[in-house]
């Protein structure tokens, strides 16, 4: 029999496109298909006969958990498996974060509008900011949340088991910190919720300070006088928010023929007169960042333009820092689908197995 999982970019992929029929019990789940469902206080179920567990959840970001939340429901004996940070990348690198960072932005837009200031009675000599204490904001709101996350589940009685959690075998799951002895665990059922990472195109090289992704940008450890964003999706469209607030000039690369190709066009219209034209913002459309040479020994970082039809070059830009801002990558490594016979086909858009 074949099952087919679907992966972030597609449809579903979450319980319901599943079959369980197979002997390795394993279910996927993504942030779109989970469901806010309020847990009682109850304590932790008592496993089924024979294993340690009813329900293992390997990675605990906001898909892990609501399924933390509905195994609790269900009563089953459940454990989390978490190799980073529990929350994710909502909480950590994601949503959170970068909602502080918007909202700091308002205010300095707010305090830099004389027009509005004015309007209010108000005289505001120059809006500064201190990178550090801006930084600090986001960190402290994201670390807030993540603790209040931990200690709900605590409170729930769910195991919180720490370490990349590897399955290696039907129904046993290994994990363990780097350099520690790995703890074996049995388990009835496992649900794989180990979520996206940044997508960096092929050639180029990711490093702290000039070439980023949002991970990095997020940490604001620096606010370049000019930075490219590579890809004008959501995420390119808040960095260009954050950015242009804090004084920078970007460059936007798009691939396809208009700027937030993935957006309803009237948001898209609606984005590109708010947020694009009255800032200092300027764009490239239907051209690929081919290839980018991060700053080094006084240069700059350089990206070169090649159109997306015809692959000539078209212009090379030479460029304080760019933002790699091309989408989400399902994220599998390590999580020993080989064990189970899961055959990945093109990466992070389908996955097959054959079950016996
Ligand atoms: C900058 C940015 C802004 C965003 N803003 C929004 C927004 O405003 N609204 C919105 O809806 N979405 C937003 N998103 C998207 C949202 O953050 C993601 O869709 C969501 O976090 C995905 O949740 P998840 O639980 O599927 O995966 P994740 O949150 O990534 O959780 C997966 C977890 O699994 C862990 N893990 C991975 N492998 C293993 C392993 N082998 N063993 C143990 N643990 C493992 C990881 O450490 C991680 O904690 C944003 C994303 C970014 C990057």
């Amino acid at each position: 029999m074949n099952l087919r999982l679907y992966g972030l970019r597609n449809e579903a992929f979450g319980f319901s496109g599943l079959t369980h029929s197979c002997s390795n019990r394993v279910r996927f789940t993504s942030r779109e298909n989970s469901k806010r469902i309020s847990a009682s206080a109850e304590n932790n179920g008592t496993p089924s006969k024979s294993f340690d567990y009813d329900l293992i959840i390997i990675g605990v970001g906001v898909s892990g958990h609501g399924a933390v939340l509905h195994a609790v429901e269900k009563g089953l004996k459940t454990a989390i498996i978490e190799g980073d940070v529990v929350g994710g990348t909502c909480v950590n690198r994601g949503c959170v974060p970068s909602k502080a960072l918007l909202a700091v932005n308002g205010k300095m837009r707010e305090l830099q509008s004389e027009h509005h200031m004015k309007a209010l009675g108000l005289q505001v000599s120059a809006a500064e900011y201190d990178r550090h204490g801006v930084e600090d904001h986001a960190n402290n709101l994201a670390s807030k949340i993540q603790s209040n996350l931990t200690n709900s589940m605590k409170a729930l009685g769910i195991d919180i088991l720490t370490g990349v959690g590897t399955i290696v075998g039907p129904q046993k799951v290994k994990y363990g910190k780097v350099g520690f002895p790995d703890n074996i665990v049995t388990v009835k059922d496992t649900i794989i919720a180990t979520g996206p990472v940044s997508f960096v195109p092929k050639g180029i090289e990711v490093g702290w300070k000039t070439v980023i992704t949002s991970d990095h940008a997020l940490k604001l450890e620096y606010v370049p006088d000019w930075i490219a964003i590579v890809g004008s999706g959501y995420i390119g469209l808040e960095f260009s928010d954050v950015y242009t607030a804090l004084g920078s000039e970007v460059t936007f690369i798009e691939a396809l023929d208009q700027l937030m190709p993935g957006f309803d066009p009237e948001i898209g219209k609606l984005a590109q007169r708010v947020l694009i034209n009255p800032r200092k913002i300027d764009y490239h459309t239907g051209v690929f960042a081919a290839k980018i040479t991060p700053a080094k020994d006084g240069k700059l970082v350089t990206v070169e333009l090649i159109d997306a039809k015809t692959k000539e070059t078209k212009d090379t830009l030479e460029i304080d820092a760019t933002l790699i801002a091309t989408g989400r990558d399902l994220f599998t490594n390590g999580i020993g689908l080989k064990n189970l016979n899961v055959v990945t086909q093109r990466v992070s858009f389908l996955l097959m197995r054959e079950c016996e």
